[in-house]
């Protein structure tokens, strides 16, 4: 994949915006765990904001958008993931002083070419589930199958 290099302080004290699409197919941990079956592009929006604000630290926002063609471990058919994933990035030397790193905020290391797309690959390879399923009963499960052919169901039945 086509890395896309930025000087991530730069772009958080100008305050920048960067916005731009992906394929998924070209990001090649990713594209392991998708339906390979499906040639469709699997485009991936991204968004990034820098401010100087939000931690009083420059920092990095980082939205990505998009609707991935993965397998459902229930059926194995492709079945779509919609995707809306938001991250903020305080961008420092160091691990800031004073704020803790957790859920609000990730700390990336101060570069001049950090790259913005394996950034995005590894937000998304951390949100697709390990065993995305359909929503809906897609295949039934071993369990009801099981009831259906169930001997003491067809007892019940002949008795009555
Ligand atoms: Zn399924």
């Amino acid at each position: 994949m086509k890395p896309i290099l930025i000087n991530n302080l730069e772009v958080a004290k100008s305050q920048g915006k960067l916005s731009g699409e992906i394929s998924a197919n070209d990001c090649k941990r990713l594209a392991d765990m998708l339906s390979q079956g499906d040639s469709n592009t699997q485009s991936i929006q991204y968004a990034l904001v820098g401010s100087v604000t939000k931690f009083h630290l420059p920092s990095l926002h980082l939205k990505i958008d998009t609707i991935l063609s993965v397998i459902c471990q229930r059926c194995l058919e492709p079945m779509p993931l919609a995707l809306t994933l938001a991250h903020h990035y305080v961008v420092n030397e160091s691990e800031p002083d004073g704020i803790e790193a957790g859920d609000d905020f990730d700390w990336v290391e101060t570069s001049r070419e950090m790259d913005l797309s394996a950034l995005i690959e590894d937000e998304l390879l951390m949100a697709v589930p390990l065993a995305p399923t359909h929503s809906h009963a897609c295949k039934p499960t071993k369990q009801e199958s099981g009831e259906k052919h169930n001997p003491f169901a067809v007892l019940k039945g002949l008795v009555k």
